[in-house]
C-alpha cells in the first residue's frame, strides 16, 4: 500500500479531504448500468425475491405493527416534494436549483423510524421465515400471520440473533427480533445513544456496550455469535440480505414517482443523495435504483467530512483495507450512522461502475440545513438525514450530467428522524439556529 503523501499526491483531492474541506467527487469508473449489475453478481431476481418475501410477510406485520395498516402490512415512507426547502437551499447558495426537489422520507418509516427499517426487518424476517420451513411450521404459501403464534415463538426463543451496531440498525434488527421472540443482542459502539439503549432494553432486547467505536462492536458481535451455532450474526459489512432489503427500495420509489406523475428518462434524469455510513443501506438502494431506471439515475453517497470511509474507499479502490484514521480524519460526527472509519469492502466493489461519486458534508452544514428544513418544511430530521442536502449544490454547480435542467428531478434520501426524543431533536434545532 502506498503511503499517504504518495496517495495524495496521485489523487489530489485527498488533500482536500484530509482538510476537511466539503468536497465532491465524481467516481471515473461509473459506466453502462446494465453492465455494472451483471458484474455485481447480484440479479434483479434476487432483488425481486427479496420484495416477494416482504409481501408474504405483510399480513404480519400489519397485523402486530398497527402504524403499517394503512399501508397493508408494507414498510414504507412518503416521497415529499420540498419546494420551500429548494427556495431555501438555492438563497444559502446561491445557485439556482431549476429542477423538483424531493425528499424520500425514510425518517417516517414504520418500526424504527430510519433507512434501516428496510435491510435490518428484511434479514431478521427472512432468518425467522428460513427457520420457520427448517422446523415445518410453514410454507411460503401459508397465511404468515401464524409467525405471531405461540409455536413460532417456541422456536424462535432457543434461536439468538446479534448484530453489531452505532444504534439504527440495533433499533431495527432489535425490534423485529425480540417481536418475533427472538433471543436478540445487540453490540452498540460507545457513541450509540443513550435514548437508544433505553428503548432496546424496554423491548426485552439485551444491549451490551463498548467503550470502543462501531467496528469493535461489530468484531465483537461477531467473535461472540462465531463460537455460537444457534446465533445468526447480522454482518453489517457483508450481508447480501441486509443489501437487498435496502435494495427493495428501487421498485417501491419507481412505483411512487409514476403515481406522482413523474418521468424518469434521458430527458429527465434523477439524482439521488444517500447518506452513507458502512455502505450497506446506501448501495443497496443504490442498486435498486439502478434495477429500475438504469443510466437514466445518478446516484451520490454523502458523508460526514471527519468519517469519508467509502469516498476514500472508492477512490483509491482499497475499500475496507483503508480507514479514515489512515488520512489523519477522526471519524467523529454528530451524525448518528454515518460515524463509520472503514467502508464495507462488499458494497464499495458492486457500487464501482453503478456509483455516479461521493461528496463530504460537515456536522456544522448537517445542523444548518437541518434547522433550514424544519422551518421551512416542518420536518423534522435528525443530523445525518441532512447528509443528502448538499448534493443538488454539488451537481447543479459542477454541470453534471444535466442537473442544472429544468426536466431535472433531485431526490434527497432523508434517512431517520422520526425516533429522536423531542428533548434531542429540540437541541439538534438550536444548534441549527445558531
Ligand atoms: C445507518 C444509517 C445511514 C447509512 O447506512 P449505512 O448502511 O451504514 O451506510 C444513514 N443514515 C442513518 C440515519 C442511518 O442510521
Amino acid at each position: 500500500m502506498l503511503q499517504t503523501e504518495q496517495w495524495i499526491k496521485k489523487l489530489p483531492l485527498l488533500q482536500q479531504i484530509v482538510d476537511k474541506k466539503e468536497v465532491l467527487w465524481v467516481n471515473p469508473l461509473n459506466g453502462n448500468s446494465a453492465n455494472g449489475i451483471e458484474q455485481s453478481g447480484i440479479s434483479i431476481k434476487d432483488v425481486k425475491d427479496a420484495s416477494d418475501r416482504l409481501q408474504r410477510f405483510a399480513p404480519y406485520i400489519q397485523a402486530i405493527f398497527p402504524e403499517t395498516t394503512e399501508a397493508k402490512g408494507i414498510i414504507e415512507s412518503p416521497l415529499t416534494e420540498i419546494a420551500d426547502m429548494k427556495q431555501a437551499l438555492a438563497r444559502a447558495y446561491n445557485t439556482e436549483v431549476p429542477g423538483t426537489l424531493l425528499l424520500k422520507q425514510d425518517n417516517a418509516l414504520p418500526i424504527s423510524g430510519s433507512i434501516k427499517a428496510r435491510g435490518g426487518i428484511y434479514e431478521v424476517l427472512k432468518h425467522a421465515e428460513t427457520l420457520a420451513i427448517e422446523y415445518g411450521l410453514i410454507t411460503p404459501e401459508d397465511d404468515y400471520t401464524k409467525f405471531a403464534e405461540p409455536a413460532f415463538r417456541n422456536v424462535f426463543a432457543k434461536h439468538k440473533i446479534a448484530v453489531g451496531s452505532t444504534g439504527n440498525l440495533g433499533l431495527s434488527i432489535g425490534i423485529m427480533s425480540a417481536q418475533l421472540g427472538f433471543n436478540v443482542t445487540v453490540h452498540m459502539s460507545a457513541d450509540a445513544k443513550q435514548w437508544k439503549k433505553d428503548l432496546l432494553r424496554e423491548k426485552g432486547v439485551t444491549v451490551v456496550e463498548y467503550a470502543d467505536d462501531y467496528s469493535k462492536a461489530v468484531e465483537e458481535g461477531r467473535r461472540q455469535a462465531e463460537s455460537d451455532s444457534l446465533c445468526h450474526f447480522v454482518d453489517d459489512e457483508n450481508s447480501l440480505d441486509l443489501f437487498l432489503g435496502y435494495a427493495v427500495a428501487g421498485e417501491r420509489v419507481a412505483a411512487q414517482l409514476k403515481e406522482q406523475g413523474r418521468v424518469v428518462d434521458a430527458d429527465h434524469p434523477l439524482f439521488v443523495y444517500l447518506p452513507c455510513g458502512v455502505g450497506g443501506g446506501p448501495g443497496g438502494v443504490a442498486f435498486g435504483l439502478k434495477v429500475q431506471f438504469g443510466d437514466n439515475v445518478h446516484c451520490f453517497f454523502a458523508e460526514p467530512t471527519n468519517a469519508p470511509c467509502m469516498t476514500i474507499g472508492m477512490m483509491t479502490q482499497l475499500h475496507d483495507k483503508v480507514s479514515v484514521a489512515d488520512f489523519g480524519l477522526d471519524n467523529h460526527t454528530a451524525a448518528d450512522g454515518l460515524a463509520v472509519g472503514t467502508p464495507s469492502g462488499f458494497v464499495g466493489k458492486k457500487m464501482e461502475p453503478l456509483l455516479a461519486g461521493c461528496y463530504t458534508i460537515s456536522d456544522d452544514t448537517m445542523f444548518k440545513l437541518l434547522t433550514m428544513t424544519a422551518d421551512t418544511e416542518g420536518i423534522r430530521l435528525e443530523p445525518s438525514a441532512l447528509a443528502g442536502m448538499t448534493g443538488p449544490i454539488h451537481t447543479i454547480q459542477n454541470d453534471i450530467q444535466n442537473a442544472a435542467s429544468s426536466s431535472a428531478t433531485h431526490l434527497v434520501w432523508a434517512t431517520g428522524g422520526s425516533m429522536v426524543p423531542e428533548t434531542e431533536m429540540d437541541i439538534y434545532y438550536g444548534i441549527g439556529r445558531k
